[in-house]
């Protein structure tokens, strides 16, 4: 079922397109007085020339943009299995939900009593979340996984510093995803490394020799970053509770224990979910995201202002945002997050409900152990001790000595039909290939990519060109994303748009 490796031909832009007077929409007379622009605004600098936009007929430009959106990959084409990132099935439900005239038209200013629905909508998300995490506050506001990090850690420094006991350092794992250690940089903090032992988990032992009283938190995600399970859990969490440490959770990889494991059962503090991941909304369709943070008791003073708060019971209860918070961090956020990623998350939660979460993370770790069974004599787990949970490493070492990398082979799967899964992180794996099917797949799509994958991997060693061409079949053959990206950076830094 190749969806990728569709040939197509080359679209023009639209401003190739443009022919003189052609237009998509006709104004009104103009009804008020006509004014210079120059005169109105005065001070204001304007364009000697109106700016040269494309000018094209309603149906050409659909057709144009059509055919573009055909170009680009999602979960609605195809199979995505690029891990770290969920790429879910989004349930239509959700998307109905969010269409609702009463959320998607609230305006945000709107006041309390004139957003009931909402506000009632996102406390009963906080009850989910809380109750799903085993902890006991939530905030909406973060935007995203990552900004859900700075949050957390912004919490868990207001903690050391009102008990007159600020800390300088967070620990990460050398496994952890790249938004940790920048986070915590970023919240001021100096980042201490714990290696991983030889079997891809937290090498307790180096932990206990790092962590002190200097030490603010350790960030951890649970499986972690090569899709393993912490089976030293309770260890972990005693070292750095003995410390006086915090546990911060990067939930973002949740959907391998919903409704299975509460991170807060197992001794955290803190944890942000990407419920653009793992409840609906799959990262990486390029909208936007949520990273509600959710908290301990003695975490929740500090949550950002404002919060959702119940009034009364049953068919009385009310619901307002509260903003006397004296000890809150503050906004991270203008008004009150990315509402409709929000209402999409709460409709897959009530749609599955609690029994829904625990079968689709069991079907996420059934999914990934199956792919990884059926390419495992080609495509090695770079981890073999533990078996992996809802994604799995795996190492393409075997092909360097064709003179092949994982990257060809990702670009070889392209021409036979599949998106590739991530390559080259976590970093502590040689020529990794992450592979996150989850649980929305069918035995034949997964059947599918292993075959394809396996075949890229025996052409490796027969047909080595054939992956150093890749991809024969897309409008644009490789790019150098290495090339582009540094040009890019350098670019910003100096300063230009
Ligand atoms: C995706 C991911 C993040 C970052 O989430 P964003 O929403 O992309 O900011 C953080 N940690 C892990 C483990 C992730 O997989």
């Amino acid at each position: 079922m190749p969806v990728l490796g569709q040939h197509q031909a080359t679209e023009p832009t639209v401003f190739a397109k443009s022919r003189p007077g052609r237009q998509s929409s006709s104004m009104p007379d103009l009804d008020v007085p006509d004014v210079d622009p120059g005169e109105a605004l005065p001070g204001v600098a304007l364009a000697d020339e109106p700016p040269a936009l494309p000018e094209i007929a309603e149906l050409d430009l659909v057709r144009h943009v059509t055919r573009l959106s055909h170009r680009n990959h999602g979960i609605d084409v195809g199979f995505y299995p690029l891990g770290s990132c969920s790429m879910k099935y989004n349930p239509r439900v959700s998307e109905t939900a969010a269409a609702l005239d009463g959320f998607r038209a609230l305006h945000p200013w709107a006041p309390d009593e004139a957003a009931q629905g909402t506000l009632a909508l996102l406390w009963h998300l906080e009850q989910w979340l809380t109750e799903l995490t085993g902890l006991a506050a939530a905030t909406f506001q973060p935007a995203a996984g990552a900004h859900g990090e700075l949050c957390g850690l912004m919490l868990i420094r207001a903690y050391h510093e009102d008990r007159g006991d600020p800390r300088r350092t967070i620990v990460v794992p050398d496994s952890a995803h790249g938004t940790n250690p920048a986070s915590a940089a970023m919240c001021g903090y100096d980042v201490v490394t714990v290696p991983s032992g030889p079997d891809g988990l937290v090498d307790v032992d180096a932990l206990e020799e790092l962590v002190d009283s200097s030490t603010a938190g350790l960030m951890l995600t649970n499986p972690n970053t090569v899709g393993l399970f912490e089976v030293e859990i309770d260890r972990i969490a005693q070292v750095c509770r003995d410390a006086g440490a915090l546990l911060y959770y990067d939930g973002a990889n949740f959907n391998a224990i919903a409704g299975r494991v509460r991170p807060g059962d197992t001794g955290f503090d803190v944890v942000h979910l990407n419920v653009h991941k793992t409840f609906a909304t799959p990262h990486g369709g390029g909208g936007p995201g949520a990273g509600p943070v959710v908290v301990s008791e003695r975490l929740a003073p500090y949550l950002p202002a404002p919060v959702v708060v119940r009034d009364g019971d049953g068919d009385d209860a009310t619901y307002r945002w509260e903003h006397d918070r004296p000890r809150s961090i503050g906004r991270l956020h203008g008004f009150h997050g990315n509402v409709g990623v929000l209402v999409r998350a709460y409709a897959f939660l009530v749609a599955h409900g609690g029994d829904g979460l625990a079968q689709m993370s069991a079907k996420a770790v059934l999914n990934a152990n199956y792919v990884a069974e059926r390419v495992g004599d080609v495509l090695p787990l770079g981890y073999p001790q533990h078996r992996p949970m809802h994604e799995f490493v795996a190492t393409a070492s075997s092909v360097k000595q064709h003179g092949v990398r994982a990257l060809d082979v990702s670009k070889r799967l392209i021409d036979l039909g599949y998106h590739p899964p991530t390559n080259y992180f976590p970093l502590i794996v040689d020529e990794a290939f992450m592979v996150e099917p989850t649980e929305t797949e069918s035995p034949e799509t997964l059947d599918g990519f292993s075959a394809a994958l396996r075949q890229a991997i025996i052409e490796a060693g027969e047909n080595a060109d054939l992956l150093h061409e890749a991809p024969t079949t897309t409008p644009v053959r490789r790019l150098d994303e290495g090339k582009a990206g540094r040009e890019l950076v350098l670019r910003w830094h100096h300063g230009d748009p």
